[in-house]
C-alpha cells in the first residue's frame, strides 16, 4: 500500500512549516507572541495573525505579510489579556489568502475557539464532505478548519472530550494549539511530525513551534508535547491526556535537515549540531583534493563548517547572499535575466578562480539551481566544481506539495547519481548515506520519518488529495 504524510515544497527547496506561538498568564501577552512570531518568522512568509483574550473577550488582528509589517504598536495595545495565541503561515493546503490566514476563529455555543495549525491532515477532504453533508458552513479552503468543526460537534461533552474526539477522527500532521477564552489546549498527532514544545516564563507558559522562540522571550524550555499528547493549561494548572490508540513515532527529519532554525533543537536534537555533524560525515564518507570548501548561503552552511573541519580543507564563504533582497521584487526584462539569480547570490570572482572547490549543499531537488549556480562558478573559472550533498538523494515527493505532487519533479528520481552529475556540469557528486543520516541525530532512526528517501510513508495515502482540494 502506498503510504503519505504532511509536507509542502518550493520549486527548488521543501518550503517551511507553519509556526505557532501561545502564551498563556502573562501580562502583555500578545506583545510576547508579536516576539515569538518574529522568530519564528523562517517557518511562514504569507500571512501572520494574534489572537488575545483578557478571559472575557477574544479580539484578533490577522493580515497577509511579514510579522513587523502586520503589527504595529497601537495594534497590539488593542490585544489586551494576559492570554494569546499567535501563527505565520506558509500554505500547504488552501491559498495564500487573508481568509485563510491563522489562527482562525470560530464563536460557539457562547464559546470562542481559535485554531494555530501547523502540518497537514491527510482525510480533510474526506471530513469536510461529511460535515458540508450534514449542513456544516466553512469559510475557509484550508484542512485546520475541519479540526474546529469537529472540536464543536462534541463541545457538549466538555473540552478536554471535545479535542480527544477530534484527534481520534483526524488523520495526518498536527501540531497545534487552540485557546477559548481562559484555556489552551496544545496537541501533537500521534507520530510526531511537526514540532511544539512547552516553555516557562515567570508564573506563565509559553507553547511554540521551535525552541529559537523560547530563547527571544527568555523563557525556560521544559519539554515537548509528545506524540499523541493533548496538554490543557488554564487556571486548574497543567493537566495532560492522551489518545489511547499507539501509533509509532514519525518525526520529520527535514525539520532537521533544514525548516528549523539552527538555534533551535526539535525532537531532543540540536538543530546546528545536527547540520555540522552532517559535514563531518560528509568528510567520512568522500575524500576529495581541494583547495576550499564553501556553502551557497545559507543552505549548508552548517554542513559545509563541519566538512572543513573534518577533511581539513579551509572554508571559504566564496559566494555573498544581499541580505537585504525581500521575498520578492520585479523580474528583470529577458535581456537582463541572469539578474535573478544574481541579486542574491554573487560569487568572489578572485577568490574563486583558478581553484580546486567543493561545495556543500543540503538537497537538490529539481536539479535546475545547482545547475545554474554551477554554471555561473565555471564562468569566473573555477578549475573543479565538487558538489556534496549533505543527505540521501530525494526521490519520494512531498505529497501535499503542488509542485512535487509526482516523482517526476524530483531529479534523483529520474536520474542516477552520475547522470545528475553530469546534468549539473560537476567534477563530482556525492550524497551522505541513509546510516550516516540517522548517525548525524541523537534521535533512534525508529522515531524519524525519512519517507522523503525511503518511499515509507507511515500514514496512509489519499491519493486525490493535494493543496487546493478543498477549493472547489
Ligand atoms: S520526511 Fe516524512 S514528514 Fe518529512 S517532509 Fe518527507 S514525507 Fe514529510
Amino acid at each position: 500500500m502506498k503510504h503519505m504524510s504532511d509536507c509542502h515544497c518550493l520549486p527548488e527547496r521543501p518550503r517551511e512549516a507553519c509556526g505557532i506561538f501561545a502564551v498563556y498568564g502573562l501580562e502583555d501577552a500578545a506583545k510576547l507572541t508579536y516576539f515569538g512570531l518574529y522568530a519564528l518568522q523562517h517557518r511562514g512568509q504569507e500571512s501572520a495573525g494574534i489572537v488575545a483574550s483578557d478571559g472575557k473577550q477574544v479580539v484578533e488582528h490577522k493580515a497577509m505579510g511579514l510579522v513587523p509589517d502586520i503589527f504595529r504598536e497601537e495594534i497590539l495595545e488593542n490585544l489586551k489579556g494576559n492570554m494569546a495565541l499567535g501563527h505565520v503561515r506558509y500554505s500547504t493546503t488552501g491559498s495564500s489568502l487573508l481568509v485563510n490566514a491563522q489562527p482562525f476563529r470560530v464563536q460557539h455555543l457562547g464559546k470562542c475557539l481559535a485554531i494555530a495549525h501547523n502540518g497537514n491532515l491527510v482525510n480533510a477532504r474526506q471530513i469536510r464532505d461529511e460535515l458540508e453533508d450534514q449542513g456544516s458552513l466553512f469559510q475557509t479552503t484550508t484542512d485546520s478548519e475541519v479540526v474546529l468543526h469537529l472540536a464543536a460537534k462534541s463541545l457538549k461533552k466538555g473540552l478536554e472530550q471535545a479535542m480527544l474526539d477530534t484527534m481520534s477522527q483526524v488523520k495526518g500532521a498536527y501540531s497545534m494549539v487552540v485557546m477559548t477564552e481562559d484555556t489552551l489546549i496544545a496537541m501533537r498527532d500521534p507520530q510526531g511530525f511537526r514540532p511544539l514544545c512547552l516553555g516557562r516564563l515567570n508564573s506563565g507558559f509559553v507553547v511554540t513551534s521551535e525552541t529559537c522562540a523560547l530563547d527571544l522571550v527568555e523563557a525556560d524550555f521544559v519539554r515537548d508535547i509528545e506524540p499523541g499528547e493533548i496538554l490543557i493549561i488554564n487556571g486548574k494548572g497543567l493537566r495532560s491526556i492522551r489518545l489511547e490508540e499507539k501509533s509509532r513515532k514519525a518525526q520529520c527529519i527535514f525539520e532537521l535537515i533544514y525548516f528549523a532554525r539552527p538555534d533551535s533543537t526539535v525532537f531532543g536534537q540540536n538543530v546546528y549540531l545536527f547540520r555540522k555533524k552532517q559535514g563531518e560525515l560528509l568528510a567520512e564518507e568522500f575524500h576529495v583534493d581541494a583547495d576550499l570548501a564553501m556553502p551557497f548561503p545559507d543552505s549548508g552552511n552548517y554542513a559545509a563548517l563541519g566538512y572543513a573541519q573534518a577533511s581539513g580543507i579551509p572554508l571559504e564563504m566564496g559566494v555573498i547572499r544581499n541580505h537585504y533582497v525581500g521575498r520578492t521584487f520585479i523580474q528583470p526584462s529577458q535581456s537582463m535575466r541572469d539578474f535573478g539569480v544574481k541579486v542574491k547570490l554573487n560569487p568572489v570572482k578572485d577568490l574563486l578562480k583558478g581553484k580546486r572547490i567543493v561545495v556543500v549543499e543540503d538537497s537538490i531537488i529539481r536539479g535546475t539551481t545547482a545547475r545554474t549556480r554551477i554554471k555561473t562558478l565555471r564562468k569566473i573559472g573555477a578549475k573543479e566544481i565538487h558538489l556534496l550533498v549533505s543527505c540521501p538523494p530525494h526521490r519520494f515527493p512531498y505529497h501535499y506539495g503542488i509542485d512535487f505532487s509526482s516523482r517526476g519533479e524530483l531529479i534523483a528520481a529520474q536520474k542516477t547519481v552520475e547522470e545528475i552529475r553530469g546534468f549539473i556540469g560537476l567534477d563530482s557528486l556525492g550524497y551522505l548515506s541513509m546510516e550516516n543520516l540517522v548517525k548525524a541525530t541523537c534521535i533512534p532512526r525508529a522515531d524519524l520519518c525519512f519517507a522523503c528517501f525511503d518511499g515509507n510513508y507511515p500514514v496512509p495515502i489519499d491519493e486525490s488529495f493535494h493543496k487546493f482540494c478543498l477549493e472547489k
